[in-house]
């Protein structure tokens, strides 16, 4: 494990900009940025990250936190891993204890499958570069077509060796547990228990994700044989191949640099560009795009160049997958190699410089690409002109800006001879319809099979309730959980605020300079501090109380300040649920209702606070009283005086302290 110092260095060292720039690209708005959220299909930049604070939120969808959890999150990674994770980006070294066998355990599948994945990566490497047999096949094959050791190297080529179950055995040999070898795929299980690995006599292409970690691998036979040219790692836990994209590991600086992307089919399509210094690239493999692939394209770029092959055979096909980029807002570009050549081949010929010099010089906006394709081909042939103008149409509907729609429709109503008023309603029609059977999707049990109608508004699921902005409803139904939930959002986020010092802004214009009146000075956590303390009340949420007994421990100490302290936690679930405390929906409203003002929370600690923590006691005394009188009924069905009047005695006391209360919970009326 890690120890505490190295977690500190690391937290402090990790800028959330920094760390999110790297999976997405971010613009500056005021003092935060923004971008689309990587967890949730997001059209509209949802994903606000801010530099003072060092966290990242989405207002959609209510991911966020801080760098640690970022990355834990998106790369689903542990917390250890994560670390290591950020460790390395700032080059901070880690000094880890060796795990104890209940530790390894705990790991999970998961982790243990990417541990697989890289021990046999490194396997494979190691065969390609010292093993005679992988020498004389696998890397004099990629030295044939022309791959430099640097760069075989760095997308860590490897090569698997021709034998029934070298690896599987050598991964057992070095402890390896089976399933894993199972679940991963490497080791393929057939009938009566027969056992061999997946690659054999193979070239390996390792898959990488976003942050770099191995999660399949591609390997290539080199032999003629009647078997598949590729072999692929299946599906797993860890592997799901609509959501990943050969090369976007090597590839997201260089995208978010240029803003752009370049797409190509497969690995060495991929690799020979970055050897010819182009490494915005990456490869789909070969099938068509996802709309998982879309969207980490999108989180980093707007702007997708697709180059194709010559050969205008593959053209058509691939052309499909593009509407989906379409449909993203991407703008895209493709580019037609010369006759003969893919990117691969092409990349050898060139170096950067006159790669990029060709694509400048021949890259075509895909609308207008396929508009000229589709004219082209239909010639003068009226049935097929009028297919051309239904494909033409098709493809503009799904572009979602309608200005750039209109300019579409224009240029291809010139090149068609088309009417432009003509377009413009086909386009129309054919975009509602596409709405209409977006709502049949989503509500299907509501749409009216025979009229084709939906019901209105009124009947749609309603939008989420709008909490106000104290982060609970107030009355009977607040639970307790909700009370100490809000008592330590105080805490977080306001308890160095003195409390008896805050004017309204408003009022500062109505005293006179000069003569403003100054209280003794009362520190939100102090106030909760010795309220809580006074009657010994203890937090029922495990995680709560736990931070509210670090809260007593250290509140006293000047240097404290809760919010740093809590976040930066070494409990990944504490600082978690301390970034979620200080950033919670009370800011989302300020940010999207530009028309309503929001009262300003921290204006009225003076009267929010008090009156927050009486309520939570009341609620303590009324829950109390609840189980008093549970308690009575009980003692009086069993017949057991003695119980009956202790009960009843507790009960007069709890009655008592709740007549006390009584008057300070009609006082506060929050405005
Ligand atoms: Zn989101």
């Amino acid at each position: 494990m890690i120890d505490y110092g190295t977690i500190e260095r690391i937290q402090s060292a990790a800028q959330i900009v920094e760390v999110v720039s790297d999976f997405l690209t971010l613009r500056k708005r005021g003092v935060n940025y923004v971008g689309l959220c990587p967890f949730h299909e997001d059209k509209s930049p949802s994903f606000y990250v801010s530099p003072a604070k060092n966290i990242c939120k989405c207002f959609a969808c209510g991911e966020g936190g801080t760098p640690l959890h970022f990355v834990m999150k998106l790369e689903q990674l542990s917390y250890v891993d994560a670390l290591k994770y950020l460790a390395k980006k700032y080059g901070i070294e880690v000094k880890e204890t060796e795990m104890t066998d209940e530790e390894k355990q705990a790991h999970g599948d998961r982790e243990s499958m990417f541990i697989l994945n890289s021990y046999a990566q490194k396997v494979f490497s190691a065969n390609l570069f010292e093993n005679p047999e992988g020498k004389t096949i696998g890397l004099s094959y990629f030295h044939e077509r022309g791959f430099r050791d640097d760069v075989i190297k760095k997308f860590q080529l490897g090569y698997s060796l021709e034998e029934k179950d070298a690896f599987t055995q050598q991964a057992l040999l070095a402890g390896y547990k089976f399933a894993y070898l199972e679940k991963t795929g490497l080791t393929v299980v057939g009938e009566n228990n027969y056992k061999a690995d997946r690659f054999r006599g193979r070239v390996m292409f390792p898959v990488h994700t976003l942050s770099g970690k191995v999660v399949a691998f591609g390997g290539r036979i080199l032999k003629n044989e009647k078997t598949a040219k590729y072999v692929n790692s299946p599906e797993s836990e860890v592997y799901h191949k609509s959501n990943e994209l050969y090369g976007i590991y090597f590839a997201r600086q260089a995208i978010v640099k240029q803003d752009r992307c370049f797409l190509v089919e497969g690995y060495t399509d991929v690799i020979s560009m970055h050897q010819a210094g182009i490494e915005n690239v990456v490869a789909s493999s070969g099938t068509a795009l996802t709309q998982g692939q879309i969207r980490m394209i999108h989180r980093l770029t707007t702007n997708v160049t697709v180059l194709y092959d010559g050969d205008s055979a593959g053209i058509k096909a691939a052309i499909r997958g593009i509407d989906l980029l379409l449909e993203a807002g991407l703008n895209i570009k493709i580019v037609l190699l010369p006759e003969g050549e893919d990117p691969d081949s092409f990349a050898h010929k060139q170096n950067a410089t006159a790669f990029n010099e060709f694509i400048k010089e021949n890259e075509t906006d895909f609308v207008r690409f396929k508009a000229n394709l589709l004219i082209r081909e239909a010639g003068n042939d009226p049935v097929k002109k009028v297919k051309m103008v239904t494909e033409i149409v098709d493809t503009i509907a799904l572009i979602p800006e309608e200005i750039v729609r209109l300019v579409y429709v224009k240029e291809c109503s010139l090149i068609s001879g088309v009417d432009e008023g003509t377009l413009v309603r086909a386009i129309a029609k054919k975009r509602q319809e596409a709405l209409l059977q977006k709502k049949k999707t989503a509500y299907p049990e509501a749409a009216n099979p025979e009229t084709g109608n939906f019901p209105d508004e009124s009947q749609m699921p309603p939008p989420q309730e709008q909490e106000d902005y104290t982060g609970f409803a107030f009355g009977k139904t607040s639970s307790l959980d909700n009370y100490e939930s809000t008592i330590l959002r105080y805490i977080i986020r306001y308890g160095e605020i003195d409390m008896a010092n805050i004017k309204e802004e408003e009022d500062i214009d109505d005293i006179p300079k000069g003569e403003t009146k100054k209280e003794p000075p009362l520190f939100v956590i102090e106030y909760i501090v010795e309220e809580l303390k006074q009657d010994d009340l203890k937090f029922s949420n495990p995680a709560y109380q736990q931070i509210m007994e670090e809260v007593f421990e250290r509140y006293k100490n000047p240097d404290f300040h809760a919010e740093h302290y809590f976040r930066n936690h070494v409990d990944p679930n504490i600082s978690k649920l301390a970034v979620d405390l200080s950033t919670d929906k009370y800011i989302e409203s300020k940010i999207h209702s530009r028309y309503k003002p929001v009262p300003k929370e921290e204006k009225k600690l003076f009267d929010l606070v008090p009156y927050v923590v009486i309520n939570y006691k009341n609620a303590l005394l009324q829950k109390r009283m609840d189980e008093i009188s549970a308690a009575i009924t009980e003692a009086e069905r069993n017949g057991d005086p003695e119980q009956l009047v202790e009960r009843m005695k507790e009960l007069a006391i709890y009655t008592q302290k709740k007549k006390m209360i009584a008057p300070f919970l009609r006082e506060r009326i929050i405005g």
